[in-house]
């Protein structure tokens, strides 16, 4: 997690979005992000305990993660753990290579750290974690012109340990750049907190260090606003660069962005960085927003591979409105034909308010002002949204 800066200069300013048109190929497969993905992903995350560098825990989610990677299809010929030292103990980072088809010596890196302190660190960083699966899962058979490495590092909680490792050892050997990166995007606690309307991610610009390339992590961090907009539901602002993975590779003049949650968690580093204290639709929305962003860094294909009868029929695209509702909500299907589905509405501690079956204009006028959780299923298909009331 980053540290805490008392001066936060923060821009709001509204900037043209025309640079950057829509893709229907990376709409379709940034809503290949699912919610169940990813509140299995920050679960299993928050069940492998506490995750301190060097510690079995810590070993036991880097085998987690590439267990993950193995059942997405990626070969161990793609998988490189890179091991390093801390004090007496010693830990890995975890790199897994895609080949790009135009540029396969140059490298976008989607990035965010693994190890914790104190707690699960579900937020801090099983949400940045959780995003990252999720966008090698989607993008795995997705031409890319740019080679893509996920990173997985360890160590951060340390003071960027793995990062700088990988930076001064990897990057560089002998001094000598080895590697050609276009981009650095890193993750980091993501979460959101609990019963607050997360409806805005912060976008990490480079404001100092360097100064040779603070104009182009402005110029990329654009772009990260523009394809949040396009293919997620949320708001952007800024935030200045600090103090996580991507601060070592900055040091040596790399390009860099990255994601930080807006509405900012007190739990982490605490044994209360739970799950039961994120709110995982903010972490589905923020991994749309990075699957759009990742095939635009990386120039994914633009030819969808997505079946359009799929596309159409997916339960993602349910919508509800209005949202905040008064007393009335509807539910739009996507696919009228669909008759048996049933509807919950939650409280934030997973409380039943409210249950309909087959039902379209649901009557929400007894339920306080509030963030409610909304859950529609379909057969096995379930989806789950943010429902504001507001009178
Ligand atoms: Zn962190």
């Amino acid at each position: 997690m980053k540290k805490i800066t008392t001066f936060l200069c923060v821009s709001v300013m509204l900037q043209s979005v025309a640079a950057q048109s829509f893709i229907q190929a990376y709409k379709d497969r940034a809503d290949m992000v699912t919610q169940t993905n990813i509140t299995t992903n920050l679960q299993e995350f928050g069940n492998l305990g506490i995750k301190t560098t060097g510690s079995v825990a810590n070993t036991n989610t880097l085998n987690w993660i590439k267990n993950k990677y193995t059942s997405y299809g990626y070969t161990a010929g793609q998988m490189v753990e890179s091991t390093f030292t801390y004090g007496s103990k010693t830990s890995k980072n975890l790199i897994i290579t895609k080949t790009g088809t135009l540029y396969p010596n140059k490298f976008v890196i989607i990035c965010g750290h693994y190890d914790t302190i104190n707690g699960p660190g579900v937020n801090d960083n099983g949400s940045g974690t959780s995003i990252i699966l999720e966008a090698a899962r989607i993008l795995k058979d997705v031409p890319t012109e740019y080679s893509i490495k996920f990173i997985h590092f360890s160590g951060e909680e340390q003071g960027l340990v793995g990062s700088s490792h990988y930076v001064n050892n990897v990057v560089y050997q002998g001094g000598v750049r080895k590697l050609d990166i276009k981009l650095v995007f890193n993750l980091d606690q993501v979460g959101g907190v609990k019963g607050n309307n997360n409806n805005t991610v912060y976008c990490d610009e480079d404001q100092g260090g360097v100064s040779s390339n603070n104009a182009a992590s402005a110029a990329v961090t654009q772009q990260l606003r523009n394809c949040t907009a396009l293919y997620s539901p949320l708001q952007t602002a800024v935030d200045p660069a600090e103090a996580t993975d991507y601060i070592p590779f900055e040091q040596k003049g790399e390009v860099i962005t990255g994601f930080f949650e807006k509405i900012r968690s007190n739990y982490p580093h605490t044994s209360k960085d739970t799950f039961a204290n994120v709110d995982p639709v903010y972490v589905y929305n923020i991994g749309k927003a990075a699957v759009g962003a990742l095939q635009h860094f990386a120039t994914a294909s633009t030819t969808s591979t997505l079946n359009k009868t799929a596309s159409v029929h997916s339960l993602e695209a349910v919508k509800f409105y209005p949202n905040p509702a008064n007393s009335i909500l509807n539910i739009e299907l996507p696919d009228s034909k669909v008759a048996n589905f049933s509807f919950e509405m939650t409280n934030l501690t997973g409380r039943s308010l409210l249950k309909t079956n087959n039902e379209t204009k649901i009557n929400v006028s007894a339920l306080e002002k509030g963030v409610y959780i909304g859950i529609l299923k379909v057969g096995e298909q379930t989806v789950v949204k943010n429902i504001l009331i507001d009178r």
